[in-house]
């Protein structure tokens, strides 16, 4: 439960802040923030905060400029590296006193609550991959860090940060589970615990900028682009989710009698994630340079598969320690770290819901390493791919009703337009391939 006004006024004038952060998030997860002094913030908590909306990405046209800012007061926290600042997580209000259909956070909202009519709360836990890279003459550069791999001790440079960046997020609240080098030189993982989804994807946007707080604290660059350097592994943002009963919190998803240990309607719900796996696909990997890690090789998912082990599937049910019955969970290995993570919960709850409603039955699993299957097995099994391009991906969000309802119309509306500027802008650069490529030979 929230704390009450003046519990938070108390402890912010124990813990002698001066400034509140008011924060939100835009269409592609960008935060934004209204800075307010202290004295103001007793209002602020009763009458919300006004600011115009008009020129944030995504956000409202002119016409309706005017919103509200209303803390979640659940949010506040001093913040970890400016501890006289605290940031309070907003719900955005129209000034008719509605919350907004615009604000990624609110639509979570939406399907969290049409999650829990039918007696369910939907929990979610990121694998967040990241880069760290130096900057040369103060530009940031893709050099990578180190040249340490997967699990690596000794050639891994950034230990040091990341147990600063493990202090920070812990100083959030956030409760880090582990941390360690990925298999890319410079690139790395940490990962926090699973929660209901609106609190992880708060803590996965509280991630991102605590972690490049932090490293420019080091004079380094961390980055949640998806696929920094061609060649090596890109950045994923695998999700663990699963459903949980709202009355007893009894995990939902496990049937020990099941040879893969999951019940009907954990079936239902990968059927469901299957079924919108391309509509779904330009939230959960939203930018032109999200195509180019979803490839075949690079331990990114390219076919929409299912299976327990095979880390080319794009659905994996991890194995359970024995007597642990309640991690029982499906990861879906699309998602990248450059999603914005309300959308990205949202619409693939609603797939989800999808499945489960309409019954939808679960394929067979795919054991094999489907990167190495042939057109023809694939054509003989079924399966089918993600989309190959941002392109691809939009036309694919436009003909699926469930995610572009899930969504909302607003929502859907400006996504689109965002990912049509970059995707026309890419689409008319000449890149440096083709010069090498084509200039002399044609
Ligand atoms: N970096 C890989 C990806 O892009 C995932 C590696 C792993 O399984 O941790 O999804
Ligand atoms: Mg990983
Ligand atoms: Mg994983």
């Amino acid at each position: 439960a929230a704390p009450s006004p003046e519990e938070v006024l108390r402890r912010a004038e124990e813990l002698k802040i001066e400034f509140v952060s008011l924060q939100f998030t835009d269409i592609m997860g960008i935060v934004k923030n209204v800075q307010i002094p202290i004295d103001v913030f007793p209002h602020v908590i009763e009458q919300g905060q006004w600011f115009d909306g008009s020129s944030i990405e995504g956000f409202a046209r002119i016409a309706e400029s005017d919103m509200y800012l209303m803390p979640d007061l659940s949010t506040f926290s001093p913040i970890p590296w400016d501890p006289q600042t605290a940031r309070v997580i907003c719900w955005v209000y129209n000034p008719n006193g509605e919350l907004f259909p615009g604000d990624p956070r609110v639509v979570l909202l939406r399907q969290l609550e049409r999650a829990a009519k039918l007696g369910l709360v939907y929990n979610t836990g990121p694998e967040l991959e990241f880069f760290l890279f130096r900057k040369e003459n103060g530009k940031i550069m893709p050099l990578p860090h180190d040249q340490g791999s997967y699990f690596d001790l000794t050639t891994d440079l950034a230990a040091e940060v990341r147990k600063d960046m493990i202090r920070a997020l812990q100083a959030f609240g956030i409760k880090v589970e582990a941390g360690h080098h990925e298999v890319a030189i410079g690139q790395h993982e940490i990962d926090f615990e699973y929660s209901d989804a609106l609190t992880t994807a708060d803590n996965a946007i509280t991630f991102k900028y605590t972690l490049k707080a932090i490293a420019q604290q080091h004079d380094l660059h961390a980055t949640f682009m998806p696929k920094p350097i061609a060649g090596i592994n890109g950045s994923g943002m695998h999700t663990h989710q699963s459903l949980a009963s709202l009355e007893t919190g009894a995990n939902l998803f496990v049937d020990v009698e099941d040879p893969y240990g999951l019940s009907d309607l954990a079936k239902h719900f990968i059927a469901g994630q299957l079924a919108h796996a391309r509509g779904m696909c330009a939230v959960l990997a939203p930018l032109v340079n999200s195509y180019k890690r979803l490839v075949p090789g690079y331990e990114a998912p390219v076919y929409i598969s299912w299976a327990r082990q095979n880390r080319s599937a794009l659905i994996r049910v991890p194995a359970v320690r024995h007597g642990r019955l309640q991690a029982t969970r499906i990861e879906l290995r699309c998602p990248d770290p450059s999603a914005n993570p309300y959308l990205a919960y949202a619409v693939m709850l609603a797939a989800g819901l999808d499945g489960i409603e309409r019954k939808l039955p679960l394929p067979e699993p795919v054991e094999e390493n489907v990167y190495h299957f042939t057109d023809e097995d694939l054509k003989r099994r079924n399966i089918q791919t993600l989309p190959a391009t941002l392109g691809e991906a939009m036309a694919e969000l436009e003909k699926d009703e469930v995610i572009r309802e899930a969504l909302g119309e607003h929502v859907f509306e400006r996504l689109l337009e965002a990912q049509k500027r970059d995707w026309d802008a890419f689409r008319q650069y000449v890149t440096q391939w083709e010069l090498d490529r084509y200039l002399e030979i044609y």
